[in-house]
């Protein structure tokens, strides 16, 4: 319904890419290693997909945010990590460029990003700010033509390897919340910058996540990114297309384990026949395609809304708040429905499981999505 001919051609390259490229040997090594190959994002590029929601004029492939959600769906339905390595570029990487870079900033950052030789990751999270974001401690304090940055970011998706990092502080102490954080583009190799070292986390091994921390480290104002003390707005922005794209990723996580699901049921036999003659298998097998196809509504039209210009705020709240629950209790069904074998690493329902776990909690849990609906709706 929201999607034109152009989309689903588009979804034909996506799915054939990642069926063939993302093979089972190379994923098996992305989890051992916990190390994404450059060779693949190289291979992104070429298909226009780190570029997808990047302006044809910075080297981008300049499609919209539903090509942006097929891509995310398609490449997650065969792998979720590497899902990760192609909306990064489009999301919080790129998107607080697109909110609010001058030219100079778009021409300079924005092609290497689309050409999948830089990443750039997003530093909002710190230890004591998490959910209420506005509650950031690092500061960045005016000294002539720099910005002198101090504090410890936390959760960074990309931070043991990216080249830059887009970083929310507080530039004026005397006001609160929210209010008067600017965003800057931190080189990496700037002095005083480090990285923590890679967390081990439960699942979407493979795109390492871990702390920056920043020691007197001298930005330029060159790389203030939009105005002084309106920072925490690009981050609000960009989370907007952000968690439209999460949203995709579950749905095509959870239509993974909805086809896994089918697939098994008609394979495995109980008591003489296949477990999808029990009814408890089949009605299970039919809330989870229900809720698959509900979230996909909510994902596309949320999409559909910010493509056309509307104000998709609320929209994508909803959609990243029912794709993600949705695609947790499809995945623990799916585990369910193979029995003992789902919770073996060698069927694809576990890595789904364990992946698509933190849908629920980054770019904002559920009770932050539930506070932004309510929000809209009791104002
Ligand atoms: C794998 C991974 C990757 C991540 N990547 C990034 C990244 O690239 N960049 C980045 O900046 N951050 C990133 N994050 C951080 C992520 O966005 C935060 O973990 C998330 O926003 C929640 O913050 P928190 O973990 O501090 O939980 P808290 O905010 O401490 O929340 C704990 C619990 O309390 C609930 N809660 C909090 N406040 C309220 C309230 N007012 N009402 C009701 N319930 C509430 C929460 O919903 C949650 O259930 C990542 C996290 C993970 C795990």
């Amino acid at each position: 319904m929201y999607m034109t001919e152009k989309h689903e051609l588009f979804r034909k390259l996506v799915k054939k890419f990642a069926e063939t490229e993302l093979t089972p040997e190379i994923l098996d090594e992305v989890e051992a290693t916990n190390h994404f190959p450059r060779e693949l994002i190289a291979k992104y590029a070429q298909c226009g997909f780190t570029g997808v929601k990047i302006p044809k004029k910075y080297g981008g492939a300049g499609w919209d945010t539903r090509a942006y959600v097929i891509m995310n769906e398609e490449i997650a339905c065969v792998s979720a990590v590497s899902a990760i390595y192609a909306n990064t570029p489009n999301s919080l990487g790129g998107g607080p460029l697109l909110a609010a870079g001058t030219d100079e900033q778009l021409e300079k950052y924005l092609p290497p990003l689309a050409r999948g030789e830089k990443i750039i990751a997003f530093s909002l999270t710190e230890p004591g700010a998490g959910s209420d974001a506005g509650q950031v401690q690092t500061t960045a304090e005016k000294d002539g033509d720099y910005y002198i940055l101090n504090g410890r970011k936390c959760f960074v998706t990309h931070g043991p390897e990216c080249d830059y990092a887009i970083i929310f502080a507080k530039t004026d102490s005397s006001k609160r919340g929210s209010k008067g954080i600017s965003t800057f583009i931190l080189d990496m190799t700037l002095e005083g910058v480090s990285r923590g070292l890679p967390e081990k986390k439960m699942g979407l091994i493979g795109a390492p996540t871990g702390d920056i921390i920043m020691k007197n480290v001298r930005v330029h104002k060159s790389d203030l990114l939009g105005e002084e003390n309106k920072g925490f707005s690009n981050a609000m922005k960009t989370l907007v297309g952000g968690r439209i794209g999460t949203a995709g990723h579950c749905i095509g996580v959870a239509r993974a384990a909805l086809e896994e699901s089918i697939k098994y049921s008609k394979e495995r036999e109980q008591f003489g026949r296949p477990i999808k003659d029990f009814q408890a298998i089949s009605f299970m097998i039919a809330e989870m395609a229900t809720k698959l196809e509900a979230a996909r509504l909510l994902t596309y039209k949320a999409a559909y809304l910010l493509d056309t210009g509307k104000d998709a705020s609320s929209a994508a709240a909803m959609a990243k708040f029912y794709a993600s629950e949705t695609c947790n209790e499809i995945c623990a069904k799916a585990i369910q429905i193979h029995g003992g074998y789902g919770f073996i690493r060698d069927y694809k329902v576990e890595r789904l499981y364990r992946d698509c776990r933190v849908f629920t909690i980054f770019e904002g849990t559920s009770q932050v999505q539930q506070m932004v609906i309510s929000g809209s709706l009791l104002r």
